[in-house]
């Protein structure tokens, strides 16, 4: 047991040089985690298929948390209430092609870390996070705060083990995403 432990330690602290690394290579603080309240995300160690788009690319969660989400899914469609899966694991190698994209293009670093976490402090590495989205609402966007998906999420989504992690002026320095939901 205590061996399984060192084993573990090991492994983050060689996960968190590696996530610094990164941080400094993309010009971001070292103290971005400490400083907005933002914990190291490890990457999920097991995936499962938890929707495939219409152009072949396979969304993955977590297997609890694609219980979880198809459990949700399910009850709401139930209810008449369309959800739809349009994020979910996120790859630390994915989430810095992400920034160093907008980077490229011009933005802000400070900017872009308003509505991307870094690498490595991205709840979607875990595989538990998920975007949601529903018909007639274009994803990723605050108007879906205004859906009657998102009035069901409010009311139902603990139920299934899912919290809003960005709610309006969270201390993270993110922005409002009323779309992110994080399991477990
Ligand atoms: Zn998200």
């Amino acid at each position: 047991m205590v061996r399984v432990e060192a084993e573990n330690l090991g492994l983050m602290t060689s996960y968190s040089e590696c996530i610094a690394g990164i941080l400094s290579e993309l010009g971001i603080a070292s103290d971005y985690g400490a400083s907005r309240g933002l914990e190291l995300q490890p990457e999920a160690a097991e995936l499962v298929t938890a929707r495939v788009l219409a152009n072949g690319r396979e969304l993955k969660l977590a297997p609890e948390a694609a219980a979880a989400w198809e459990a949700m899914r399910s009850a709401a469609a139930g209810e008449g209430i369309p959800l739809l899966l349009i994020s979910g694991f996120r790859s630390v190698a994915y989430q810095r092609e992400i920034l160093e994209r907008k980077r490229a293009q011009g933005e802000a670093m400070d900017a872009i870390l308003r509505v991307n976490a870094a690498p490595g402090y991205s709840e979607h590495h875990t595989g538990r996070a998920v975007d949601i989205g529903t018909p007639g609402c274009p994803p990723l966007e605050e108007a879906f705060e205004q859906t009657e998906a998102f009035h069901w999420l409010q009311q139902e989504a603990g139920r299934f083990g899912f919290r809003l992690s960005f709610p309006r002026n969270n201390p993270h320095g993110i922005i409002f995403e009323p779309w992110h939901w994080m399991n477990g």
